[in-house]
This record gives structure tokens, C-alpha cells and sequence, in this order.
């Protein structure tokens, strides 16, 4: 009959819906209708027959993290996708959309025999390349870009144990505390330095895609009650992109150092691995510098930073030892006198005068050993490389002081809402 031999053309998954028809015909041809109806129900379509079989689930979206040295055709061996659909893709998608990157996010529908239905490739959590089939086995490509709202938040906290378990307690991300940490890592040694009872507030961003919290952006500004110390740093981003973070008055919170201790002092003796030292005659490293001035010619510190030892060390003598941020370190030895207030956990400013040349500890006239260390490490201080830290250039000034002062009312106004109990 005629019907069965259109069976074997259909796609086996059009059985069950063929069955279902086949079902129906007998039905038919069992119900007492006349012989012209019985005509009709062969002309059935067989769409409108498949539209009663169950529906196939719902596409299932699966996904993989894009490896080291995959392409599209390895990505899609390995995922068991058909190796037709990759020529169709590269045929009709741009090339960079399907240049893989490892750690790249990729997910993907497919049809019952590995066709890819719809591809999804991330190329950031707002954009993505995606690639869609078509009824004809051909595809098709767009350039999927969301907008991210920016949502400012203000936070504040009591410090009572740590700043990361403070701040925690106060709902701050933790991504957001480290950012804290590194902005003010010159001034505050989160380690040591913390006091209960210190406080801090900041208003930072929360990225926002329709409403829903997908991360986290920059801090804006921050505000550091430290021991007795107010710090303020607010984020600058000037009109040829470069971002920082600033005093209030436009002073960059990483700091820079000056090359010299001394002004306009000879120097006596340089770095040197293999010296042989000048009292004990022996081959003895000399890691740092030596500036010959008369006694009582001012020392000054080369950076920001905290006085780690303000004493005396046998050959060193009088020695001051400065912790500049997390990375560096200065050492001035054989002072004579240290400068006034200087003592071990004072803070000192770039220039301060933190002692006097003189001769004590192991030295054959007044002078003064400088070392300069780097992670650790003695570094010869007249060759590394210094960090550079400018302060907001004077081109830029205005536009940083508009900012600056909005920034830092909006901070005002946000800590006396919550002084309030009002945020
Ligand atoms: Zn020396």
C-alpha cells in the first residue's frame, strides 16, 4: 500500500509520528464515516500528525573550557560535533571569532546527530560571538554586546579582629579589600599597624547586567582612620586612560624615591659583591653605597614609609631601617644622631631628615652606608630601577580637582548618612 512505502523515506525520528498516522488511518477506516472522508484522511499532512507526538526535551546547553592548543576542529573531535559543521562555520564566521584562546568559555546546543544548533563563545561576561544555524545547515554570526551598569556602593567598617574579617562582617567583597590593601600598601602595614577601633569607608563599583550582580569594578574612593592617621585615596583616570590612586590634593598613593640620601655628597664607595673591606681586611661584600660627608650633614629617607629599627647594630652603629611598601627597604648606618622623632614605627615622609652622618660602628671617617633592598634582596641603589610615581600632572590638574572634590563629598555625605543610621 502507499503508505508504506512512504515509511522507509521518512527520518527514523518521523517513525513514532508515521506510526501515530498509521494508528489514525485504521481508526479511521474503523469509523463509520462515508467513503469520502476515508479519501481525506490519506491527504493528512504529516506536520500537523507530528505536532500530537510528545515534544523532544527542551536543547540542552553544554559547555567547555577551551585548552591549550585547541582549535575548533580539536574542541569539536573532542566533544563528539560534527567535523562538517567546522568548514560550514569557518566558511561563513569571522576569523577571529573562532580563533580560540585557552581559558575561553564556550557553550553550545546541539541536534540528536551532532549538528551545532546555536554557539555561544565568550569573549568577555559582557560579549560574546555567536553562531547560529540555519534550516538549510548553513550559519549564521552575530556580535553579542551587553552594556554593564555601574552601580556605586558605599561600605564602612569598625576594625575589631581583621581588616579581611571586618570588612567581610560589613558585606565588602573580598576582591574589593585587596584592592583596598594594595591602594594603601605604602602607608599601612595591614599586618602590624591595624588598631582596634580604626575604621574605614569607601564606595566602590558593583557591575551590574539587568540588574544582576556579575562583579565587582573599582574602588572610587577610600577613607583610612589609621592609628591616629586620616587617609584618603581616590581613583583618577586622566584623558589619555591613565588611572591611579591619589591623595585628595593629587599626590599618587604608590610613591617614588629619591635617588640620594645626601645632597651633593661624594661618593666613597660603590656596590660592590668582591670588596675588600677597608677594617678587617678581608673580601667582604659591600652591598650598598657610601656617601663621605663631615659629621652632622642631614640624612634624609629616599621614600615614604616606616621606620622598621632605629638603634644601634655592631658594625652598623647607628642604623635606621625603613620599610617603603611591601617590596622595599632602606638602610642608613653609622649615624651620628638620629633626626628628631624618629624611632622604630614612626611613619616618615620622602626628605625627612631621619639622622646625621657620623662615624659609629665599624668606620674609618664619617660617613654614610646606604643599602637599598628590593623583595629581600640588597640591590645596588645608584642602577635599580625606582619606581616612578608622579603626582597628577598640571595639565590634568583642573579636570583632577573637579573630580576629586565630588569624589570626596560624596564620601562626606555618604559617612554622615550612616553616622546617622540613615544608610
Ligand atoms: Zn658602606
Amino acid at each position: 500500500m502507499a503508505l508504506a512505502g512512504q515509511i522507509q523515506y521518512f527520518p527514523v525520528k518521523h517513525l513514532i509520528g508515521a506510526g501515530i498516522l498509521f494508528l489514525l488511518l485504521v481508526f479511521a477506516s474503523l469509523w463509520p464515516v462515508d467513503s469520502g472522508t476515508r479519501q481525506q484522511s490519506y491527504v493528512i499532512e504529516l506536520p500537523e500528525i507530528s505536532d500530537s507526538v510528545p515534544q523532544l526535551p527542551e536543547p540542552q546547553w553544554e559547555e567547555a573550557t577551551v585548552q591549550s592548543g585547541d582549535s575548533l576542529s580539536t574542541l569539536f573531535s573532542r566533544e563528539n560535533l560534527s567535523a562538517v559543521d567546522v568548514i560550514n562555520i569557518a566558511a561563513s564566521v569571522p576569523r577571529e571569532a573562532i580563533t580560540l584562546k585557552p581559558g575561553q568559555n564556550i557553550r553550545w546546543t546541539r541536534t540528536a546527530d551532532n549538528h551545532i544548533v546555536r554557539m555561544e563563545l565568550e569573549i568577555s561576561p559582557l560579549a560574546h560571538h555567536i553562531i547560529t544555524r540555519a534550516d538549510d545547515g548553513t550559519f549564521s554570526y552575530e556580535l553579542s554586546e551587553q552594556v554593564a551598569d555601574y552601580v556605586p556602593r558605599f561600605a564602612s567598617a569598625t576594625i575589631d579582629s581583621s581588616l579581611l574579617y571586618d570588612g567581610g562582617q560589613a558585606g565588602i567583597p573580598t576582591q574589593i579589600l585587596y584592592q583596598l590593601i594594595a591602594i594603601y600598601s605604602w602607608d599601612i602595614d595591614f599586618a602590624l599597624d591595624l588598631r582596634k577601633g580604626d575604621t574605614f569607608s569607601l564606595i566602590y563599583e558593583e557591575v551590574q547586567l539587568e540588574g544582576e550582580k556579575i562583579g565587582y569594578g573599582n574602588i572610587l574612593i577610600a577613607r583610612f582612620n589609621n592609628n591616629g592617621r586620616e587617609l584618603t585615596a581616590l581613583r583618577y583616570e586622566d584623558p589619555d586612560g591613565n588611572d591611579g590612586y591619589y591623595t585628595p590634593g593629587g599626590s599618587s598613593m604608590r610613591k617614588a624615591f629619591l635617588r640620594n640620601p645626601i645632597d651633593f655628597a661624594r661618593i666613597s664607595s660603590r656596590f660592590n659583591l668582591n670588596r675588600k673591606h677597608p677594617v678587617l681586611n678581608t673580601i667582604r661584600a659591600h652591598r650598598g653605597t657610601d656617601y663621605a660627608a663631615p659629621t652632622g650633614t642631614p640624612i634624609k629617607t629616599t621614600g615614604d614609609g616606616k621606620v622598621i629599627f632605629a638603634g644601634r647594630q655592631n658594625g652598623f652603629g647607628n642604623v635606621v631601617i625603613i620599610q617603603h611598601g611591601s617590596r622595599y627597604q632602606s638602610k642608613y648606618a653609622h649615624m651620628s644622631r638620629f633626626g628628631s622623632g624618629i624611632r622604630t614605627g614612626k611613619y616618615v615622609k620622602q626628605g625627612q631628615v631621619i639622622g646625621y652622618v657620623g662615624m659609629t660602628g665599624l668606620a674609618t671617617g664619617p660617613h654614610l652606608h646606604f643599602e637599598f633592598l628590593v623583595d629581600g634582596v640588597h640591590r645596588d641603589s645608584l642602577r635599580v630601577d625606582l619606581p616612578k610615581a608622579e603626582s597628577v600632572n598640571s595639565k590634568n590638574k583642573a579636570d583632577f580637582n573637579i573630580v576629586s572634590a565630588r569624589l570626596t563629598s560624596w564620601l562626606d555625605n555618604f559617612e554622615a548618612l550612616n553616622t546617622a543610621g540613615l544608610q
